[in-house]
């Protein structure tokens, strides 16, 4: 904890999972095939309430890709979800109705990461200003191709979004550059571009220390400890190849730099696998 933060509870909980090839994570180490689980995390602020980074697969994520081109992103990623498993149906389990969610922290538009958001209809959404003009505008193959599925945005999002202006947005090698979200230090938000479209990550103050929500900017823990980055096949649906290598790499350098900080990517399988 830093003297002078608010802290926050971190719950992180799985909805479903998709199968890749492992030897696309990790030409190294990959084990022929490999779940993608969908993570999201649950944060409880004092002052500020409920709040999700991410919200995992739903079942409508079947739906946004019954027809072409949408299709190609199914038969890709074979996504397996329970009904029980939806960002919905365990926040129920909880006690927690759905309006009591009042903040949603998008990391990036990826199906994986959106599909949950139409069941809650009441949180404002926050992501970066580039995320949110990329997944507002593009349509059909254009769209598909960068891992964003338009049926899973809701309607009125428009009305309820907040799209920080990427250059607001916390640099990895810039100490204190953080944008801090509800300006008690709580949760720091940084860019992590390269994967998805504008990402960001999300530096939380909890009471077992901080921990860093990175998203996609890393699929597993170990390869990226040990330096080994994704097959360079990736690049087709990735952001820009370029600056997620940059991003991993200056993630490295801010772990070593801050040793006492937990990283958390989402599709990491030790978050679910023990
Ligand atoms: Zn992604």
């Amino acid at each position: 904890m830093v003297p002078g933060y608010s802290s926050v509870k971190l719950h992180i909980f799985h909805s479903g999972y998709c199968v890749s090839h492992g030897r696309v994570v990790d030409p190294v180490q990959g084990q022929k095939r490999c779940r993608f689980y969908a993570t999201w995390a649950l944060i409880e602020h004092p002052e500020q309430g409920l709040i999700l980074f991410d919200t995992g697969y739903a079942p409508r994520f079947r739906e946004a890709t019954a027809r072409w081109p949408y299709k190609l992103y199914a038969l890709m990623t074979p996504v397996f979800l329970e009904a029980h498993e939806t960002a919905l149906e365990r926040l129920k389990a909880l006690g927690y109705a759905p309006d009591q969610i009042k903040t949603i922290i998008l990391s990036h538009f990826h199906g994986d990461h959106i599909a949950g958001l139409q069941d809650f209809p009441n949180a404002e959404v926050i992501c970066s200003a580039s995320a949110w003009a990329q997944a507002s505008s593009v349509k059909g193959w254009a769209a598909v191709s960068k891992g964003i599925l338009p049926d899973l945005i809701p309607a009125d999002l428009e009305q309820r979004i907040y799209g920080i202006p990427d250059s607001d947005l916390g640099q990895l090698k810039k100490a204190d550059s953080a944008y801090d979200l509800f300006g008690d230090g709580s949760i720091q938000l940084y860019a992590l571009p390269g994967h998805g479209r504008g990402q960001l990550g999300a530096v939380l103050q909890t009471p077992e220390g901080p921990v860093f929500l990175a998203a996609d900017a890393a699929w597993q823990l170990e390869p990226w400890r040990a330096g080994i980055l994704p097959r360079s096949i990736v690049r087709l649906f990735f952001d820009d190849w370029g600056a997620y290598k940059r991003t991993f790499g200056e993630l490295r350098d801010f772990a070593r730099l801050h040793p006492d900080c937990r990283i958390v990517f989402t599709h990491s399988p030790e978050l679910v696998e023990r």
